[in-house]
């Protein structure tokens, strides 16, 4: 049964125009705030988001922890206070999946608690790289919650409580998963949807048919939720959820489009070959990366039996 009392709490309103920095967490909203690890680059952006979702009434779920970075993972801990002001109140990890990126941090922020806060997400697949290795200590199950509940006076049950409730989405990696914070209607989507950069779909462990099957999901997710508002792992928060989600899977079936014309061109040529005719507007220092989301496209394209044969 919902909780009305949180239920009636309105989304709130972000402003995210503030320049990055990594010292201090962003305020995002009444129970987000926003740390960005140091790792600013070509594949990270500004740098990876960690979100610390919670307040010192409830302990602190803290979303993808990030790289192997000891600073970081201090200021993670110093950020997630207890009523008293000492540091270190987290009461739950979550990692969105396994990349290199996003999990190394999980275990040592772990054991920088002394309740050891358990470490959620799943498995990585067997065509996880070897670098993105990752057993969780508590797998999530599609749609399962991990909640905040404040101590303290009733009153304060609507205004903190957090109900985080996690969704599969595998596409980008096999483990990938997002979490919707319903109080808030605010959506987490780790890697599945950046901003500022584009998914790198890179097989086996990436599948471009699983990715644009997930976005379906979220897109039905956001829509029965009333999401305005999508937190990537990279770059700023999202405004407009829907419309956002729908860009993203035009902009893919355009660029599979574009693979299948290089194939139908060159029959016989190599994905190495195909990659500047279906890339020619991407600048080519990336095209050794675009080569790996072509890879995808060409298997989801023999997937749906629409690839030609050589
Ligand atoms: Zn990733």
């Amino acid at each position: 049964m919902p909780d009305n009392r949180a239920m009636s709490a309105l989304p709130p309103t972000i402003d995210d125009s503030a320049p990055w920095q990594h010292d201090t967490p962003v305020r995002l909203s009444p129970r987000v705030q926003r740390l960005t690890a140091p790792n600013a680059g070509v594949m990270t952006g500004p740098g990876t988001n960690s979100y610390l979702i919670g307040t010192p009434q409830t302990g602190f779920v803290v979303v993808d922890p990030g790289p192997m970075d000891t600073d970081h993972i201090q200021r993670l801990w110093q950020a997630c206070p207890h009523p008293d002001g000492s540091g270190g109140h987290i009461v739950h990890i979550v990692c969105t999946h396994s990349h290199a990126d996003h999990a190394p941090a999980a275990r040592p922020l772990q054991a920088l608690c002394p309740q050891r806060p358990p470490v959620w997400g799943l498995p990585s697949a067997p065509t996880a790289r070897a670098n993105s290795q990752f057993t969780p200590d508590q797998s999530l199950q599609n749609e399962e919650l991990i909640t905040l509940i404040p101590c303290g006076p009733e009153a304060n049950l609507a205004l903190n409580s957090v109900r985080l409730r996690a969704i599969h989405t595998p596409g980008h990696a096999a483990n990938h998963l997002c979490l919707l914070l319903e109080e808030e209607a605010l959506l987490f989507s780790g890697d599945h949807i950046l901003n500022g950069s584009t998914t790198v779909i890179d097989p086996p462990d990436g599948h471009m048919g699983d990715y644009l099957h997930s976005l379906d999901t979220l897109s039905s997710l956001c829509e029965a939720h009333g999401v305005r508002y999508i937190l990537p792992a990279h770059g700023n928060v999202l405004d407009g959820a829907l419309a956002t989600i729908a860009k993203l899977k035009a902009h893919r079936l355009q660029r599979e489009a574009k693979v299948l014309a290089a194939m139908q061109a060159l029959p016989k040529g190599s994905p190495k070959e195909w990659v500047p005719l279906a890339y020619d507007d991407v600048d080519a220092r990336l095209w050794p990366l675009a080569q790996r989301s072509l890879l995808a496209h060409v298997e989801h394209l023999q997937e749906l039996q629409q690839a030609p044969t050589p």
